[in-house]
């Protein structure tokens, strides 16, 4: 079949040579520092949000590994950079009709990011999570080595390193499943009374893919209230009367996405704004930065409104802490931050947005439906039961097999909804920094769910191990990095390395 070499925007299009390049100069430079130093990558951007301790630390750069290798588009699948963002893979692929199964909403995430710390989307009732359509990657392992892994060739360390942050090895090169898109997206944000009315609607989405009669491609939604829940019902359309509009919307301008859910029954996005809808006010936080006042945002250059400028906004915070300086002289409490997305199953998730509402009472949630692909098969780490997949399954799809995801095993065959909620909260007196995040993650294991490690965590290591497949962990980390030269999941995730 033939490959179709992708266009980049910048110089220096990065080909499968140009590739090849880049690795030798990355092994070098980890062959290169000396043992027990820690190692972290020279990204240029990053959205982990949990603030990382400042010890001495080498930097490897990666700055070569961020490109579109190339683009199968008879067999639908992208052979990219670890580095590359959804962004740069996004801008390759829409120009040839096609997109990634899963684009996770902030624009600088990276598809090894993605993979290795988990990304979700509204697409993700029926495609899953990112990682569940890669179908080859090419590993630094903490050893040094260079290892392909796949459904069949070290199976273990590719169903280990979703989730694993960074702490076993690095994916440099990754073949990842593309679907066609048509150029629209129409959407219905349907409103609902309750949170259990809007979770019964999400059931009857992810079973029949329909509702009211018209097809689904993609659902999410948001909770401004426990009687103001709203579901956002997406379907590609080839021109906005087919979505019962006049015309697109821009929401990248002086509109606000959020704020239209609200105000309007229908809408519709091109395809490339629909997937970068929430990058423009990251959410809805854009709001403490005063992006969305209205005489301030017309004079904030849209370059920067994007969620990578936002997050440089809070890295100055957090090293400086100047907000939280104001604040004490003000003689104002003290905030915890808890920014943070759980999984819970369906049937659970109105049960815990009303816990949530009642102890913390942080507005708007966002909600995003997920099930694992391949229904009751597992979670798709190799070769078994055909692929089932439906809307948008391209040819030359891998065979999976029944092997969940181990360091965040989500039962196949279940639906979950994504909870995310993302702001400060007040320091109660006597009480510490850390408690409400405390019993947010006690709340998610009464609820049978799942906590992301992108943020603040808590557990102390037994539960932690509990969660996040420890022992399966610790074969993964004994084989691939026996030398223990990149730092553990755990020191990472609660301890901040
Ligand atoms: C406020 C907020 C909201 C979020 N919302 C969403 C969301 O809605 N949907 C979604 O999909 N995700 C969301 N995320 C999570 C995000 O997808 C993950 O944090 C992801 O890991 C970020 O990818 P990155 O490329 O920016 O990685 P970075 O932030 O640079 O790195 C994250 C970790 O992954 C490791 N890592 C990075 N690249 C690689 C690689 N190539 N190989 C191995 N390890 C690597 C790093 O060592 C690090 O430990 C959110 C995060 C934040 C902060």
């Amino acid at each position: 079949m033939p490959f179709l070499t992708a266009s980049r925007t910048q110089a220096g299009a990065s080909g499968e040579l140009a590739h090849a390049a880049a690795v030798e100069r990355l092994r070098a430079s980890y062959a290169a520092i000396p043992t027990g130093r820690s190692v972290r990558l020279a990204k240029r951007t990053s959205n982990l949000f949990r603030p990382r301790s400042r010890g001495p630390v080498e930097r490897l750069d990666v700055s070569a590994l961020d490109g579109v290798i190339a683009i199968d588009a008879v067999a639908r699948t992208a052979n990219v950079q670890g580095m590359c963002t959804y962004e740069r893979l996004v801008a390759t692929t829409l120009a040839q009709g096609l997109m990634p199964l899963v684009v996770p909403q902030l624009k600088t995430i990276t598809v090894g990011g993605a993979v290795s710390g988990l990304g979700i989307e509204s697409s993700s009732f029926r495609n899953g999570l990112p990682h569940e359509s890669v179908l080859e990657m090419d590993i630094l392992t903490g050893a040094g080595d260079l290892v392909t892994a796949s459904r069949t060739s070290h199976p273990d360390l590719f169903a280990a390193l979703p989730n694993s942050y960074g702490s076993v090895g690095y994916a440099v090169r990754l073949t990842v499943e593309l679907e066609p898109v048509q150029p629209y997206v129409g959407l219905r944000h349907v409103r609902f009374g309750d949170p259990e009315s809007a979770m019964a609607a999400v059931e009857t989405v992810v079973t029949t893919r329909a509702w009211e009669r018209q097809p689904v491609d993609f659902v999410d939604g948001v909770v401004f209230a426990l009687d103001e829940v709203y579901l956002t019902l997406g379907r590609f359309v080839a021109d906005p009367a087919a979505a019962g509009c006049e015309a697109s919307s821009d929401y990248t301008g002086q509109q606000i996405y959020y704020r239209s859910i609200r105000q309007r029954a229908r809408d519709c996005l091109t395809v490339h704004d629909y997937l970068w809808r929430w990058d423009t006010d990251w959410f809805w936080c854009s709001e403490a930065f005063g992006a969305q006042n209205r005489l301030l945002r017309r004079v904030w250059p849209a370059a920067y409104r994007r969620s990578d400028f936002y997050h440089r906004l809070v890295g100055v915070e957090n090293r400086y802490g100047i907000f939280a300086r104001l604040d004490r002289l003000r003689g104002r409490p003290a905030s915890e931050r808890l920014v943070q997305d759980v999984e819970i199953p369906v049937e659970r998730t109105a049960a815990f947005v009303r816990w949530f509402t009642g102890r913390v009472g942080m507005f708007p949630i966002w909600l995003c439906p997920l099930r694992l692909r391949d229904d009751g098969a597992g979670a798709g780490a190799g070769g078994g039961a055909g692929a089932s997949d439906g809307a948008g399954a391209g040819a030359g799809r891998a065979q999976r097999d029944t092997r969940p995801w181990p360091l965040y095993p989500l039962q196949p065959g279940s639906t979950y909804v994504n909870a995310g909620f993302w702001g400060m909260v007040q320091i109660a007196t006597g009480a510490d920094d850390g408690d409400v995040n405390r019993l947010v993650e006690d709340a998610v294991s009464r609820h049978h769910g799942h906590k992301s490690l992108y943020s603040d965590a808590y557990y102390d290591r037994e539960t932690f191990g509990a969660l996040y497949g420890g022992e399966v962990y610790g074969r993964i980390k004994e084989r691939y990095d026996p030398g223990h030269r990149l730092t553990g999941l755990y020191e990472k995730a609660v301890g901040r390395r």
